[in-house]
């Protein structure tokens, strides 16, 4: 064990190697010398020009790829810290809802730290790329005969009643890891943005993003808070439309939760920073998730293409300011739930065309002229 902790000294000291949110910002979380951290390196990822879409908008846009932490989600911000402060509790099982990728993460971290991850998910509702990441990575994983919000309820009864440690977005150290997202973006913007757009489910990441930007502005690092802007599925859109959904329907699977745990958070976050919440159709969605893949570079799953299609939705309203800088979060990565990409925008299967093994042919189908 102390040899095992003093490699991790080692790297601390001697690599330039980005190391995980906690170490990163351990003056700036809620974290003790007491505090074991399990982390997989999570954090620090790109904040990349999007000119396509600054094209589109006439504002310059930035996005910051979150399918480019550990596994594949910005989950894993929080889940280090939770599972970090669940050991240093003595947990040796933790508990989650999910519609993917929370379970993914938890999966991941519990089994980075010895301990063992439960993980309720809604039967037959959470994408394949997730569903086998969380049994990858060794989670006892049930599927439930209800929907995320019914998963939530038990996932908070058992840890209640049971020695189970609940890691859901509930838990505050998933909001406190997930704010560091926010420090990020400042350190390259030097400033907070105008406006800042997230998908929104439980409203956990919503939650976060304003804190984090609330810490910076009080520290002085930036002269404004972003409004903070945030799109739910239209099929799930409860905190739009004022009241829970019952039957969330959309295929934004990430996000289709009707009950969001963070509601009463986000509606403070909103009013803090003059925000809004917007409704966008599937269609809207998976047209959106195309423009970025196809124009931009960036595969995202379809949750994570709202923040686009809200982008371009308030810009077509005329209600992004021209030359605002908007940073968009996208949330998860595109391999998780990939089938959406091979299939056209009025729901045709896509089929690559076949061609036989001659390059006289492949020229011809390309439309090739000889040189
Ligand atoms: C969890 C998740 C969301 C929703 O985040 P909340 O904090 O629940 O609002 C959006 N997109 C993806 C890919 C997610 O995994």
């Amino acid at each position: 064990m102390s040899s095992e902790r003093e490699s991790t000294q080692a790297v601390k000291t001697q690599s330039r190697q980005w190391r995980g949110v906690l170490r990163e910002y351990a003056d700036r979380l809620n974290i003790t010398d007491a505090t074991p951290i399990i982390t997989l390196g999570e954090g620090g990822t790109p904040l990349i020009p999007a000119p396509a879409l600054s094209k589109r908008t006439g504002a310059k846009v930035w996005i910051k790829y979150e399918g480019m932490n550990p596994t594949g989600s910005f989950k894993d911000r929080g889940m280090t810290m939770a599972i970090s402060k669940a050991v240093e509790d003595g947990a040796k099982a933790v508990i989650c809802a999910s519609t993917g990728n929370t379970s993914a993460s938890a999966a991941a971290y519990a089994t980075h730290a010895g301990i063992l991850a439960v993980v309720l998910v809604p039967e037959g509702k959470i994408a394949l790329g997730k569903l086998s990441q969380a049994i990858a990575h060794n989670a006892q994983l049930l599927q439930v005969q209800g929907n995320f919000d019914d998963c939530l309820d038990i996932a908070r009864d058992l840890s209640a009643n049971y020695p189970v440690h609940l890691v859901n977005s509930v838990n505050p150290d998933r909001i406190e890891g997930q704010k560091t997202a926010a420090f990020e973006v400042v350190e390259v913007l030097e400033d907070a943005p105008d406006i800042h757009i997230v998908p929104v489910g439980n409203a956990g990441n919503y939650t976060a993003y304003t804190r984090g930007y609330t810490e910076e502005l009080e520290r002085g690092a930036t002269t404004k808070l972003p409004r903070m802007f945030g799109f739910q599925a239209a099929g799930s859109a409860p905190i739009v439309l004022g009241h829970r959904v019952d039957h969330p329907e959309t295929i934004a699977s990430a996000i289709r939760i009707g009950n969001p745990a963070s509601w009463d958070l986000a509606l403070a976050a909103q009013k803090l920073t003059n925000g809004y919440f917007g409704a966008i159709s599937d269609a809207k969605i998976l047209e959106a998730y195309r423009i970025l893949s196809a124009e931009v570079g960036i595969f995202v799953e379809p949750a994570s293409a709202i923040s686009v299609a809200g982008l371009l939705e308030r810009a077509e309203a005329g209600l992004i300011p021209a030359g605002a800088t908007v940073v968009l979060t996208v949330t998860g990565h595109g391999l998780k739930d990939p089938q959406w990409a091979l299939r056209t925008a009025d729901g045709a299967e896509i089929t690559p065309t076949v061609v036989p093994v001659d390059t006289a042919e492949i020229a011809s189908v390309l439309g090739l002229v000889k040189k």
